[in-house]
């Protein structure tokens, strides 16, 4: 007999470069590799809901390093979302998913502004809801739109879905000898200032008691794995 899911409503963190191919930022090919892992728990009675950042095409700092204002700069990021969230939608509704972008920056003729009340209706009817556009403010990052995100719509778990499997004490690729951590709490997250999220959104998680998985997305089974709560990744949570 097949087991329930460990939650109800989760929220999917995408980094912009889970979606990035080898010479563009964007690969409708790998795209559609993660919309897979989607919709292989899509219809096991979950609500997904996904914050997708933008990382791939523009970073604010990367701006801010060729002299542009950080408000800008920032705006620009922002906007960077909102082109992954179509480029995902694309890729989930090729699958026959329905989904509904939201965006916290107006662009009317692409996508909903965010209505947190509409959003909770669209997952309740089993639609997957793909926020963008971050918090719609500068100086935040799509990792805090995520701890928000989840803080608003009630979502029981943060899975972020990333290119390592879990967060580990020192970077994998430097040091081979590096070790994972299975479970963190929040607040050595937070002071070891890893560097796999920022301080703010830790401690909104921390604040609203919010856990996050880290995990490989590109592990087929992974994603499913997070959502019936077997122990993958890294958690961090009180
Ligand atoms: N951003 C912002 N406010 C937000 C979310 C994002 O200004 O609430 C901007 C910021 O410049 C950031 C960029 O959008 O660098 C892309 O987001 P992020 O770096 O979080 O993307 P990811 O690393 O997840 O791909």
């Amino acid at each position: 007999t097949q087991r329930p899911p460990a939650y109800r409503r989760v929220l999917l963190k995408l980094s912009g470069e889970v979606l990035a191919g080898p010479d563009s930022p964007i690969s409708m090919e790998v795209t559609k590799k993660i919309a897979r892992q989607v919709a292989e728990v899509y219809g096991s009675g979950i609500q997904i809901a996904i914050v997708i950042g933008g990382g791939n095409i523009w970073r604010g700092t990367t701006g801010l390093k060729s002299g542009l204002d950080r408000p800008t700069a920032d705006y620009m990021g922002m906007l960077a979302t909102i082109i992954d969230g179509l480029a995902l939608q694309g890729a989930l509704e090729g699958l026959g998913i329905p989904t509904r972008v939201q965006t916290a920056v107006e662009v009317r003729n692409v996508a909903e502004p965010f209505i947190r009340r509409r959003a909770i209706r669209h997952l309740e009817k089993g639609r997957i809801v793909i926020f963008v556009g971050g918090t719609g403010n500068p100086f935040f990052s799509t990792d805090t739109t995520a701890a928000l995100r989840a803080s608003e719509i009630e979502a029981e778990v943060i899975l972020k879905g990333t290119k390592v499997d879990g967060i580990y004490d020192s970077d994998p690729k430097i040091h081979p000898e590096a070790k994972r951590f299975t479970q963190l709490r929040y607040l050595d997250a937070i002071q070891k200032r890893l560097s796999v999220m920022d301080s703010t959104a830790f401690s909104l998680c921390m604040d609203n008691n919010i856990p996050i998985v880290v995990f490989n997305v590109f592990t087929p089974g992974n994603l499913r794995a997070a959502i019936f709560g077997e122990p993958i990744g890294t958690r961090v949570c009180a």
